[in-house]
């Protein structure tokens, strides 16, 4: 049986060097979840290699390194209200939910349902299935009612900003989403600000497609 819990402190300290993690709330989280719990039974041993890695219907599990970006630019706080778009494993929606706390709330969406099955059990087994809500629905829509949201980020790459989750942000509050082609996307982050939206972008990235009403067909 491997050692995860070194394997993950080794991982986590990898990812401080070389400058994807910067703050205490980031470091905690990611040496907190085990992300063996989230990979199908032959991955498990590869759970700390930073690399996406497989998980069914043709999707994957983000790689650590985009993980920590993401959480990092998020800017997640104690209490806050996250809708993730793109459930998958429930790995990333699970890091979240150790930033926000117990008074926090994540709710992720999935278009699969197989994979939104799997995510609410490792979420359940986990300890986190009281903090985070698996909807199986398609994401491009947002989840008005439980709007609005202090965060939002979608795991998927998108040929536009769905317009719902602009929507459906608080004022204040940021958007993460990989937008581009099918198979390389730029990471935009919209921070709301009144009726104004200033977009950044951060870089380039990696994601499959985001399927639905307002992103691919
Ligand atoms: N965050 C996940 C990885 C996501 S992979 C993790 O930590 O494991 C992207 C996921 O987005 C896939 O599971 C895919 O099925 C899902 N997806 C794509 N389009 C979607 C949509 N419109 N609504 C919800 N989920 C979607």
């Amino acid at each position: 049986m491997p050692d995860y819990e070194s394997e993950r402190n080794n991982l986590v300290d990898n990812l401080r060097r070389r400058g994807y993690i910067s703050s205490p709330a980031v470091d905690h989280a990611m040496r907190h979840v085990p992300r063996e719990e989230f990979l199908p039974e032959d991955l498990k041993e590869d759970a700390y290699v930073d690399s996406p890695l497989p998980i069914g219907e043709g999707q994957t599990i983000s790689a650590p390194h985009m993980v920590a970006i993401m959480a990092e630019q998020l800017d997640l706080k104690e209490g806050m209200t996250v809708l993730e778009i793109g459930a998958g494993s429930g790995y990333h929606a699970a890091v979240c939910a150790e930033i926000v706390g117990p008074e926090g709330h994540i709710y992720t969406i999935e278009r699969i349902a197989d994979l939104a099955t799997f995510a609410e059990a490792n979420l359940k087994r986990t300890g986190y299935g009281k903090n985070v809500t698996v909807i199986f629905a398609d994401g491009t829509r947002g989840l008005p009612e439980h709007a609005p949201y202090d965060r939002i980020f979608v795991a998927a790459g998108a040929p536009d900003i769905p317009s719902p989750l602009t929507e459906q942000l608080a004022d204040g509050g940021k958007l993460l989403v990989p937008v581009g082609g099918r198979y390389y996307q730029d990471l935009i982050r919209v921070e709301k600000r009144g009726e104004k939206l200033v977009k950044e972008n951060l870089g380039g990235c990696v994601f499959v497609p985001l399927i639905g009403e307002h992103g691919y067909q």
